[in-house]
């Protein structure tokens, strides 16, 4: 017997829209997660411009900016002797967003609510349930209550790095890379950024600031993961002593106020097959990496639109699942795997080579190069777009001919 269509493990940025979206082409669907909601993960929160653009498609962004989440109009990348600005989206999407997960993460939830899924909160799952080798549901239990067994055609796993689900299946990995870089942050008040998205970029240390709801900043500061040991004894003080490295920065930042502790992070960074006999992955269960160019709200997101499609086409009828779940797979791993090598690249934290260095100084001033590169920091065009041979020559040139 499925009482569902699909459960879903896990209701954040990947689960909750992907469970809203099946609910709303008429699907029944269950999601739980061991959280309650509003809560917080340890994750800074960036939403870039193709993922509110997500948001606006689902009828969710004026809902967000109603909760007073300043946007981020420019991106500005600080390398020591100069900076390269731009603005970081589309003529229909302009804008990012740094909203608070306590929020987001919410409003996800009731969005799924309101199309008609099912949310079991507070609710972990402790074993996926197995038929002749095909997964037909979980098995968990509600706080304080007994152990229940739900089941569905699908079992879906948005239940992030660490899933569940991957466990169960064993899904095989693939372009895997340890972890890169280690990245601690904490929140500040008095530190205004008027709508900039900052980043400084400096010989094995980069940083960041970007404002969030309730005048608050998260100030980030990373060091290569090979000094994680050494410096995870001190962290406040490598904390400083990155962003010391741009006094500018470094004076606004005394006259601003640490309202938190620290948090941190080091992630693997790997991609899973997402898919197999009754299952799916989505997220950071499916995909997941170094937080250095903040793409993984936005790539939930994306996915889930696309796991969406895949399952529809499958719970109609209109394609067998291992056709349509080989397309979702193919998609998502055309679209991130250029954008999944820059930033592997770029969370090394190693200077870049001359050539790209070269680029850079080309880069500076242009403003339509600068905007590129801001983009394709932000994902909203491809490094394999931006970084082209033919791309490249025209910037070069462009700058042969104004200099
Ligand atoms: C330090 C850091 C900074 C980051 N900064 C950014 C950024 O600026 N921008 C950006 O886009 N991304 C950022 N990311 C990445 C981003 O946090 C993730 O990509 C995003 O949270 C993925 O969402 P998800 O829904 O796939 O998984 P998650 O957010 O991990 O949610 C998984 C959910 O599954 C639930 N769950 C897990 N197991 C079970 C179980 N057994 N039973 C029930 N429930 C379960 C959990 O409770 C959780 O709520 C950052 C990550 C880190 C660590």
């Amino acid at each position: 017997m499925q009482s569902y269509d699909t459960i879903i493990i896990g209701a954040r940025c990947a689960g909750s829209p992907t469970g809203m979206l099946l609910a709303r082409k008429g699907h029944r669907v269950l999601i739980v997660d061991r959280a309650t909601f509003p809560s917080d993960v340890v994750s800074t929160h960036v939403v870039h411009p193709l993922g509110a653009a997500s948001l606006a498609r689902w009828g969710l962004l004026d809902r967000l900016i109603a909760t007073g989440c300043p946007p981020m109009h420019t991106y500005a990348f600080d390398f020591g002797p100069f900076t390269l600005a731009g603005a970081p989206g589309t003529t229909e999407s302009p804008v990012g967003y740094c909203p608070r997960r306590t929020i987001l993460d919410k409003l996800l939830v009731d969005a799924a609510i309101e199309a008609g899924a099912e949310v079991r909160e507070g609710f972990t799952v402790e074993e996926v349930v197995f038929d002749d080798g095909q997964v037909v549901g979980v098995r968990g239990h509600s706080k304080g209550g007994k152990t229940v067994d739900e089941r569905a055609r699908i079992v879906i796993g948005a239940d992030g790095r660490h899933s569940v689900v991957a466990e169960a299946v064993q899904a095989p990995r693939y372009y895997e890379k340890p972890p890169l870089l280690a990245a601690y942050y904490s929140y500040w008040s008095g530190l205004p950024m008027d709508g900039r998205f900052e980043t400084f970029v400096r010989p094995n240390r980069g940083g960041a600031a970007v404002e969030t709801h309730g005048g608050l900043t998260i100030v980030i500061a990373g060091w290569p993961y090979a000094e994680f040991d050494t410096n995870k004894r001190d962290v406040e003080s490598n904390y400083h002593k990155v962003l010391d490295l741009v006094p500018a920065f470094a004076a606004r930042l005394q006259a601003a106020k640490r309202e938190t502790q620290f948090f941190g992070a080091a992630l693997p960074n790997f991609f899973r097959k997402p898919f197999g006999p009754g299952w799916a992955l989505v997220g950071d269960a499916g995909y997941n990496k170094d937080p250095i160019t903040a793409q993984g709200i936005t790539d939930a997101f994306r996915d889930a639109e696309r796991l969406t499609m895949a399952l529809d086409e499958t719970f109609t009828g209109a394609r067998p699942f291992e056709a349509a779940m080989a397309g979702y797979q193919r998609a998502r791993d055309e679209h991130v795997l250029p954008m999944y090598q820059f930033t592997c690249q770029l969370a090394t934290l190693a200077p870049p080579p001359l050539e790209m260095q070269q680029l850079f100084g080309a880069i500076h001033g242009n403003q339509t190069a600068m905007d590129g590169f801001v983009r394709m920091n932000a994902g909203t065009i491809s490094p394999a777009q931006f970084l082209s041979p033919e791309n490249v020559r025209r910037i070069m040139e462009g700058a042969q001919i104004a200099g």
